[in-house]
């Protein structure tokens, strides 16, 4: 009997251990490591080794304004970097989100909500400006 269990304690220590590396640790989020190592647009994209998708190009943005909450008051890279700002206004699917992120003024010629939509008496919305327009040439009734 004590052989018995002798021998099963052998075969139990002797049973092969999982490997040390199946337990990974859980990938890294981007927004650590632009904290960690505050790369440029050129980094990323040498890392991501293929060219930035729409998705991508969500994903990082989305990595710098969580980076911002994890840093407050710091400055990073990428809100100075002429290529991923370039890269924004030419993507459509991340133009708004890019420019409330890297704080980008619209350009010029595109018109304020206020010119678009009645937000108040005598503003420059079409209806006011219409209705400025009738007055102005006394349209007889
Ligand atoms: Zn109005």
């Amino acid at each position: 009997m004590k052989h018995l269990l002798a021998a099963f304690l052998l075969l139990a220590a002797c049973r092969p251990q999982p490997p040390v590396a199946a337990i990974a640790p859980p990938p890294e989020t981007l927004d650590a490591r632009l904290v960690r190592d505050d790369f440029t647009f050129a980094q990323w994209r040498a890392t991501l080794g293929r060219e930035p998708t729409p998705a991508d190009l969500a994903t990082l943005l989305d990595a710098l304004a969580a980076a911002r909450k994890q840093a407050p008051g710091r400055a990073f890279a990428l809100e100075q970097d002429g290529e991923l700002r370039l890269r924004v206004l030419r993507t459509p699917k991340v133009q708004a989100k890019g420019m409330v992120v890297l704080g980008i003024a619209p350009p010029e010629g595109v018109p304020d909500v206020k010119q678009l939509l009645h937000t108040e008496p005598g503003d420059n919305c079409p209806v006011c400006r219409m209705r400025a327009q009738m007055e102005k040439a006394g349209n007889g009734l």
